[in-house]
């Protein structure tokens, strides 16, 4: 691991750190809630396993990644009082046979979107011996194919969720389509998530929000954060 003490990097994360809190503390405000409803997920994809260790110094206990070659590799660097000390979401869109191995590393599976991965992860689950708390990814820009269920579809999967004994189904999450104004979007979330919240009352999260738009997430109800570039910087072009 590079030297996670480097001190102008962690003055660079504890600065836009304070920035994102102090953003979250306003909206909270405008919004009339308490801020400790709303959590923060620091999405540390692309960043390297010592950012994930200055980070956790700084008193992060959530980070997101999206790619599980990636994710596992930063997991196994970690040492393991830092691991033990935070909490894992997996938030990259699943096959299949991906599925299988994310339940090693990820404490939280944000991305379920089909049948079919919901049960690969309760397999992998149920061998691991352990209860793995989901998501269901919910596509808002009708256009389908980008990962995310449709919100017409979506109570049917929660119904099948709810039926895997290593699966924990605990609310909704989405990414607003990209270009266009997430309030509405966000509403729209907000209200499939209460009427799932009604057949399943633990599936109360709802993870909306990123950089740009954490403002209008928390307006709209939002519990859990996904914010990566207004921390560590951005990111280098996908690959
Ligand atoms: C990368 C990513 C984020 C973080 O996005 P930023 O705009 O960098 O804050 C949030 N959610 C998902 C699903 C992502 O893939």
């Amino acid at each position: 691991m590079t030297d996670e003490t480097d001190p102008s990097r962690v003055e660079a994360l504890r600065s836009a750190l304070a920035r994102v809190q102090e953003r979250i503390a306003v909206a909270c405000r405008d919004a009339g809630r308490d801020r400790s409803s709303v959590h923060l997920i620091v999405v540390t994809k692309y960043f390297p396993a010592a950012d994930v260790c200055r980070l956790a110094d700084l008193g992060v206990t959530d980070i997101g990644e999206n790619r599980d070659q990636e994710a596992a590799a930063k997991m196994a660097d970690l040492p393991e009082q830092v691991r033990r000390r935070l909490t894992v979401h997996f938030i990259g869109q699943l096959q299949s046979n991906k599925a299988r191995h994310v339940p090693t590393y990820a404490d939280v599976v944000q991305s379920v979107d089909r049948s079919k991965i919901a049960g690969a992860l309760d397999r992998a689950a149920g061998e691991h011996d352990r209860r793995l708390e989901v998501l269901m990814q919910v596509d808002l820009s009708g256009a389908q194919g980008r990962g995310g269920v449709s919100v017409d579809a979506a109570p049917q999967l929660a119904d099948a969720i709810a039926e895997l004994s290593h699966l924990r189904l605990r609310g909704v999450m989405a990414v607003a389509p990209l270009g266009e104004d997430p309030a509405a979007h966000f509403e729209r979330l907000a209200t499939l998530a209460h009427d799932i919240r009604a057949q399943h009352p633990e599936a109360g999260w709802i993870s909306a929000g990123m950089s740009g738009d954490l403002e209008a997430a928390i307006h709209a109800g939002a519990t859990h954060l996904r914010v990566g570039s207004a921390i560590l910087g951005s990111r280098p072009a996908a690959r």
